[in-house]
């Protein structure tokens, strides 16, 4: 059974410029409507004798648009089957400007230990141009009304690869964040989405691109700056204060099973993954016709299974156990500096996981033949 619970929560206050994930945009949250369709999921798709689990994960969208209450009914739901053990790790994804007082600690009453804010920038235009629904002040803000809230185990996203017109200093934005001491810190490049407003932007030549020197430059950067402020970068996106890695992404990053609810969700019992309906209305509608809201599954084919342990071995600094052959694969990067091999261990380095792709395919062709 999965010890590993993922529940999408849809909702967002508008769409980022960005953003191509399956998000329901609702000015007022139908949180009695979605806590109701969640409860059916449970009821049809969970364990009916509760199984202990160690962590559980709101993410979206935004789940901090449930609100105080909203967020420690999903909880209640969710624990009906899914037992959090007593030391489990219980994060929702949350915008700034939803951390309140009251809603802080509603969510620690019941039970959530960690937070994920969407920080992204300190840079009013470069928000302003996200479409993200706060400014720079609101990022220290929610993380002094979390801590003031006993929640302090508080990571933060930022995105790097702005387009260059925008004249975000990235430097700046690191330095900003360390002096507000998360214990995390989730890092993820521009990626330019068909269908996005980005895209039309880009596809119409408003804005473009950042280059991939540009990325590179920012990727190293990032790692340099926090590694010697003492953060272990532990996954090729991801930085933690040695005590505070994500354990809900480790599970996922060691391919181990979990449950996953709500709309778009994909969960993994260890052999084939399992997808919901995408979109927020076609599951719901599913659901209140008693109907299983998935969409598909997929058993992995042994060349997939292949694939996934090089991929996921390679993004984390767990690395990767050698198997017969290897090494002649991975002589000419060792010579360029992106691995290294260890006790029979291949880790990438940082300059590595910038062709972690590149990477992962040589050992996979490798290895499949
Ligand atoms: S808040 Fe997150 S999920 Fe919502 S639109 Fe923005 S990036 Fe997408």
């Amino acid at each position: 059974m999965p010890r590993h619970v993922y529940v999408h929560v849809p909702f967002c206050a508008r769409r980022c410029s960005y953003c191509d994930f399956s998000i329901a945009v609702r000015r007022v949250v139908p949180v009695d409507e979605y806590l109701g369709a969640l409860d059916t999921e449970l009821r049809l798709r969970a364990p009916q004798t509760p199984k202990t689990v160690d962590t559980i994960y709101f993410g979206g969208g935004t789940p901090s648009r449930l609100g105080g209450q909203g967020v420690a009914r999903a909880i209640e739901l969710v624990s009906r089957y899914f037992a959090p053990a007593v030391d489990a790790e219980i994060t929702i994804e949350a915008n700034p400007e939803d951390v309140t007082p009251d809603a802080a600690e509603a969510w620690r009453q019941a039970g959530v230990n960690r937070l994920s804010l969407g920080g992204q920038s300190f840079d009013a235009g470069a928000l302003a141009w996200m479409h993200r629904t706060h400014g720079p002040e609101a990022i220290a803000s929610a993380m002094e009304v979390a801590r003031a809230a006993d929640i302090t185990n508080l990571s933060v996203d930022l995105i790097f690869a702005l387009p260059a017109e925008l004249r975000r200093n990235w430097q700046s934005d690191i330095e900003q964040l360390l002096k507000l001491n998360p214990s995390h810190i989730s890092l993820y490049g521009l990626t330019i989405e068909a269908g996005t407003p980005l895209g039309r932007w880009v596809d119409s030549r408003i804005t473009v691109e950042a280059s991939e020197e540009g990325y590179a430059e920012q990727f190293l950067t990032a790692h340099s700056l926090l590694t010697e402020a003492g953060f272990e970068h532990y996954e090729v996106s991801n930085f933690a204060r040695p005590t505070s890695k994500s354990r809900h992404n480790s599970a996922y990053w060691t391919a181990a099973p979990y449950a996953a609810l709500g709309p778009s969700a994909h969960e993994f019992d260890g052999a084939a993954r399992r997808w919901n309906l995408r979109h927020y209305a076609a599951w719901r509608d599913a659901l209140s016709e008693g109907r299983d809201p998935g969409e598909g599954s997929e058993t992995l084919s042994a060349e997939n299974r292949v694939a996934e342990a090089v991929y996921l071995g390679l993004r984390t600094t767990n690395g990767l156990q050698t198997q017969s052959g290897d090494e002649s694969v991975i002589a000419p990067w060792i010579r360029e500096g992106w691995v290294t091999l260890t006790n029979e261990t291949i880790r990438c380095t940082p300059t590595g996981w910038l062709r972690l792709d590149a990477l992962a395919a040589a050992l996979t062709h490798h290895r499949s033949r």
